[in-house]
């Protein structure tokens, strides 16, 4: 089959002819058909977190395809069904995270695209009991954004404890971040985004934000974010991959709020220790989403409250369109045919 591999960090991934994986106990071979490309694949391939994968490997974690085959004592899958891979491939299933339902916690777990291949290939596998199942009846190049990026900001919303009515502010409008605009609105609260381009603030007002800044032309964002807010943001969803937007989020939160972090990168950011006890403000981070948590992301995309933005690439462009996602030029996300 061909596959995107990375063979080396920062090198462009190259297009191989790989051999197709046997699907061992437990597992299901899917032949892929749609798969997103996420930010995180891009820090995959450059090798940029403190944990790096060992190339060569296929990145690729919003995969969705067909079953065509099951390894033994598969009963959740079967041949025909549709499913994704997902950044939580798997987890050990007993340890004290699994045993509370924070799997993705666990020590123990394999992520798609990262310790396990992912989606960038025309086949991939999955583990049967943690592989999402996308319902019929569904358009599937447009559910594969939500297998990472929709269950990310599903669940860093909740994180942000912003109820009904209040206001979340959504920093970076990119793959996660345009779909946060999406779910937050879904779940009833008022929208505030920031991004650095007027083409992104185009893009969180169509998709329901009630102001959009452009942080690289507005000079007081943090103090924009207060008026506009009537006193701060309730919450933050920080999916920016850029430092700066973080220390702007904490800065935009009013008292009592929180933040979840879920952009990540590589550099750290000054946390003012004053401002957070005074105020009482919650800094934490939010990983991915539980199996529970991709369901109830798919079913909110199911019943048409969420609608990715996407564009249609095919495999062979993966270098150039990780080009374009540095440059902050990607609108919503791409998503790659791997039907060809
Ligand atoms: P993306 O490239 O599609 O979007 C990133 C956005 O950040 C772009 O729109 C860009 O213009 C914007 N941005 C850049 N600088 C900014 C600034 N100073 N202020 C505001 N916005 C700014 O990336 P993505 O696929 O949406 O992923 C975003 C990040 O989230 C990545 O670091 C990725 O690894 C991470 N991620 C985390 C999780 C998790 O579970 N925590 C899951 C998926 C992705
Ligand atoms: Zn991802
Ligand atoms: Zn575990």
């Amino acid at each position: 089959m061909q596959a995107a591999v990375v063979t080396e960090f920062r090198a462009p991934l190259r297009i191989d002819e790989v051999d197709i994986p046997e699907p061992g106990p437990g597992q299901a071979l899917v032949k892929v058909l749609y798969t997103g490309v996420c930010h995180t694949d891009l820090h995959a391939a450059h090798g940029d977190w403190p944990v790096k994968p060992t190339p060569p490997f296929i990145p690729g974690h919003e995969g969705v395809g067909e079953v065509v085959a099951v390894g033994d004592g598969v009963t959740r899958l079967a041949v025909g069904d549709t499913v994704g891979n997902a950044w939580l491939w798997n987890a050990c299933g007993e340890c004290e995270y699994c045993q509370t339902g924070r799997e993705t916690l666990c020590p123990d777990q394999t992520n798609g695209g990262y310790s396990v291949d992912g989606s960038f290939g025309q086949y991939m596998l999955v583990d049967a009991t943690y592989a999402p199942i996308i319902p019929a009846g569904v358009d599937l190049a447009a559910a594969a954004p939500i297998l990472c990026a929709g269950v990310t900001v599903y669940k860093g919303l909740k994180e942000s404890e912003v109820k009904p009515g209040q206001w979340v502010l959504v920093s970076g409008i990119g793959g996660l971040g345009h779909l946060a605009v999406q779910y937050a609105r879904a779940m009833g609260m008022r929208v505030i985004a920031v991004d650095v381009s007027d083409d992104k603030s185009a893009l969180a007002l169509d998709h329901g934000a009630e102001v959009a800044l452009n942080a690289a032309t507005e000079p007081d964002v943090v103090a924009r974010i207060h008026e506009a807010t009537g006193g701060g943001a309730h919450g933050a969803l920080v999916t920016a991959v850029n430092a700066h937007a973080f220390p702007q989020a904490v800065g935009g939160l009013r008292r009592g709020g929180t933040v979840a972090l879920v952009g990540l990168p590589p550099e750290q950011f000054g946390l003012d220790i004053f401002s957070t006890v005074l105020l009482g403000l919650t800094v934490r981070g939010s990983i991915v989403g539980t199996r529970k948590d991709l369901a109830e992301a798919i079913d909110f995309f199911a019943r048409g409250l969420v609608e990715p933005t996407y564009t249609l690439r095919p495999l062979e462009e993966i270098n150039d369109i990780f080009d374009e996602m540095l440059a902050g030029r990607i609108d919503g996300r791409v998503v790659m045919d791997m039907r060809a």
